[in-house]
Order: C-alpha cells, then structure tokens, then sequence
C-alpha cells in the first residue's frame, strides 16, 4: 500500500470552502492554510448591470423631418436608463442592397448627425458590413437608406455596430478606480465569456450600466438587466484565478 505525502501548505483558490473538520484535519498536522493574494485583494466583487441595444436609429432633426414630415415630432414610448434619452413610438424602415430591417426604434433626443446602430448579424441582412465604432465617430463609415411614413434619405456615412462600453457616474468611477477612456475586463455568468476591452465612459449624471448589441448579448447568454462582474481593467487581469460566481 503506498503511502501519499501530505503537502507542506493547503492553497485556498477562490471558491474553495473548506469544511470544520477539514480545516481541523491541516491545522491538526500544522500544514498552513494559504489564500492566494490576488483573491485577497479582488474579495470585493464589482458587478455592472447590463443593458442590451437592439438596432436603432438616431437622426439628426433634418432627416427626422424630411421621414416624418415638417410638422412631426417624436413621442416618448419609454425613458432609457441614461437620463433623458428615451425610445420614441416613432420606428423607421432600413434599406440595404441584400434586405431590409423594419420597425427600426428611433431613440431620441434628435442629434446633430444621424447615426444607425445595427449589429453584425443585421449586417448581413442588409447586404453591408459597417465597422464597430464608438458613438459619434462616424467618419469613413457606409451610408444606408431610411424610410419613414413620409420620405426617405440615403446617407453617406453614419452606419456603425456599436462598440460596447460602460457607463459610469463620476461617483461609480471612483469606486471602480477608473477615469473616461480606461478600458475594462468583464466577464458574463450564464454562458461564460470574457469582454476584455469596454471603453470606460465617465460623465456625472450617467446611470452604471454596461451597453452590449444583441450578438454579444446572445453570445454571452445575458439580458438587460443581468449583471457581469469586473475582472480586470486596462487589459490586466486583477487574478489569474477565474472563479465560478453565483447567477447575476
Ligand atoms: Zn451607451
């Protein structure tokens, strides 16, 4: 019968619970109970809600008009959670060479530039492939047709897949160690995958919320409303060690 060797010390990773009698059992035969130290120092979990964008349209108030007509204006159908932007009622209809996509929300207010927000997965509905840009940095990107009730309007450029990204208060952004422009890691729990590079946006009176499209989304298996945890910020991971959270 071999005998096994006990170990010189007892490695806690994160998860690991020991039992009474087990803890019992190594400080019975003086072997060490050692936690690793970056889970000491990740014991505090940051978790971010989650928000998902389906495709949408934002339009500048010249192209809302030449759609809806002069005398048109849009209809809150629902607050968002970033204060004062909303989903209007109003919907537009989205014209590739390969196909379209109806029932387009417009989110409002109305901006400066017009601005279509699909995912890769509508790219290849339409028959184009825009490329995944923050918010606002149009240039070099394809146009798109629109269609309202009234007119439609070929843009030049304005078509991007959003890149994800989080949103945080001046407030949050202290707690996380973070400022605008940083960038974070992130992990889902569901159906486990690694964000490793969302554009950290900071702005006092934003709501703490982490903005995905619908491929991520439904890679990731989460819905707005899951929450993801923070494993690492500015691509360096706070542990080595990924441990397995409770349903968020
Ligand atoms: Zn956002």
């Amino acid at each position: 019968m071999s005998k096994q060797k006990l170990p010189k010390e007892f490695p806690l990773q994160e998860g690991d619970k020991l039992t009474p009698s087990a803890k019992d059992f190594l400080l019975d035969r003086k072997i060490p109970i050692v936690a690793d130290k970056a889970v000491v120092s990740n014991s505090v979990q940051l978790t971010i809600p989650v928000g998902v964008s389906n495709r949408h349209a934002h339009l500048s108030e010249y192209h809302f008009h030449l759609l809806f007509g002069d005398r048109a204006s849009l209809t809150v159908l629902r607050s968002l959670s970033q204060p004062g932007q909303f989903a209007a009622y109003e919907t537009v209809t989205i014209v590739g060479q390969k196909g379209v996509l109806q029932n387009v929300r417009i989110l409002g207010p109305l901006r400066n530039h017009t601005q279509i927000e699909i995912s890769k997965t509508d790219g290849f509905t339409l028959g184009v492939h825009p490329p995944i840009r923050p918010s606002g940095l149009i240039e070099g990107t394809p146009g798109i047709t629109i269609v309202g009730p009234v007119g439609s309007v070929t843009i030049d450029t304005g078509l991007i897949i959003a890149k994800n990204h989080v949103h945080l208060s001046k407030a949050d952004a202290k707690i996380f160690d973070v400022i605008n422009g940083d960038s974070l890691i992130v992990k889902s729990n569901k159906r486990p995958v690694i964000f490793h590079d969302v554009t950290v946006r900071v702005q006092e009176e934003y709501q703490l919320e982490f903005h995905i499209d619908m491929d991520e989304a439904n890679a990731s298996g989460v819905n707005t409303g899951d929450t993801v945890r923070v494993i690492g910020k500015n691509r360096s991971l706070f542990s080595t060690i990924l441990g397995d959270e409770q349903d968020g």
